[in-house]
């Protein structure tokens, strides 16, 4: 059987195909980026659609895409993934303090600025200080649902203090409920605190599992894949990253390498690009096939590298046709009509040398947002 009719991936036989990206769609369109035809099966493809989805609506890279203004393939009507938690995780919890309040109150970038948003919530704080948010979809309209799991929540005890970010109409009525089901709070401060004035430091904390890593995984084989002038995919050699990204078999851990320098590396940030975009490449060495990848590199975002290993098959020969580098650029707003971003080829002078990894995890953010 000819390779050319079976899916790399998962060797059905002539199967439906998929037009594979290299950077998923919900991630945005560049023009003239290359796919993948007739080597990923639809059924396949689908499956990577669920790992990407977790990076597009789980972690910082959400934050950044909203941040950017990318809209993914549909004009998305459901709460954010600062309101609502996706894919079996919660929300992306971003906060930021508030001068005189107690608690850190919950917000949302504001898509292509440098500004957040407060949420609308209610904050239950008990006699230790600890604070959980309701998070309210409309400030003017708090559902039954909210309602009930408000009431429930306070009925449960332990809330000594409560604070609301409403519009003051159901400010009013929360008292007034609360009041019927035998609740009483003391209405201490009641100030205007939107609009944010000046710098605040905003933070924020999200969830990463194997899906996510799956997802980088499958960008970087994609990648190599698409401008490769040697490999079709099919190789055994690339047997573990095929299962690791169709399957999940293996740890992450095995694949993925992050370290906390980056790729282009100037300590004044003078190399950073002016706007937003993802630097892929590849690293060929005796001992097997690497991509390298940063994504979202900008001005203001410095990402850590991550290192995929594609192959671990010994070499003694040098394949200088598999090194390339390209920068995946994204267009500033005004610039953008057909597409999110264009694709440049990077020059062997600025792919500089990858520094020795360390082994941090990502999980915690600090995400710093300008004056309104
Ligand atoms: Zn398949």
């Amino acid at each position: 059987m000819d390779d050319k009719s079976k899916c790399v991936y998962c060797s059905s036989i002539n199967p439906k195909w998929a037009k594979a990206h290299v950077v998923p769609r919900l991630m945005g369109t560049f023009e003239n980026q290359p796919t993948l035809t007739k080597k990923v099966c639809a059924a396949c493809d689908r499956e990577f659609g669920r790992c990407e989805a977790i990076i597009a609506k789980c972690t910082i890279e959400a934050v950044l895409l909203k941040h950017i203004g990318i809209i993914g393939r549909h004009k998305d009507k459901s709460p954010s993934a600062f309101r609502r938690g996706h894919s079996g995780h919660p929300p992306i919890r971003m906060t930021t303090a508030i001068p005189s309040y107690d608690s850190e109150v919950r917000v949302e970038p504001i898509g292509d600025s440098n500004n957040v948003d407060l949420l609308p919530q209610i904050i239950l704080i008990d006699g230790h200080g600890n604070c959980e948010e309701i998070v309210i979809n409309d400030p003017n309209c708090i559902t039954i649902g909210e309602w009930s799991l408000l009431v429930r929540k306070c009925l449960s005890g332990g809330v000594k203090q409560l604070e609301a970010i409403v519009s003051n109409g159901q400010a009013i009525l929360i008292e007034q409920i609360l009041h019927q089901f035998g609740i009483t709070f003391d209405c201490s401060d009641d100030a205007k605190i939107s609009p944010f004035q000046g710098r605040v430091l905003v933070k924020g904390s999200m969830t990463y599992d194997e899906r996510y890593f799956r997802a980088v995984a499958k960008i970087a084989f994609h990648y190599f894949l698409c401008h490769s002038n040697l490999f079709k995919g099919s190789e055994e050699e690339f047997d573990a990253i095929r299962r690791f990204v169709r399957y999940g078999e293996g740890d992450a851990k095995e694949f993925i390498e992050k370290g906390e320098i980056p790729i282009v590396y100037d300590p004044s940030g003078a190399d950073r690009p002016p706007y937003y975009g993802h630097i892929l490449r590849t690293e060929i060495s005796p001992k097997g096939i690497s991509v390298f990848m940063q994504l979202f590199i900008g001005h203001d975002y410095s990402p850590r590298w991550m290192r995929v290993r594609l192959s671990q098959k010994a070499r003694k020969i040098f394949l200088q046709t598999e090194e390339f580098g390209h920068y995946y650029r994204y267009l500033e707003p005004d610039k953008r009509s057909r597409y999110d971003g264009v694709i440049e080829k990077m020059v062997v002078a600025q792919m500089v040398k990858i520094p020795r990894p360390s082994n941090h995890t990502m999980h915690r953010i600090a995400y710093k947002s300008g004056s309104r």
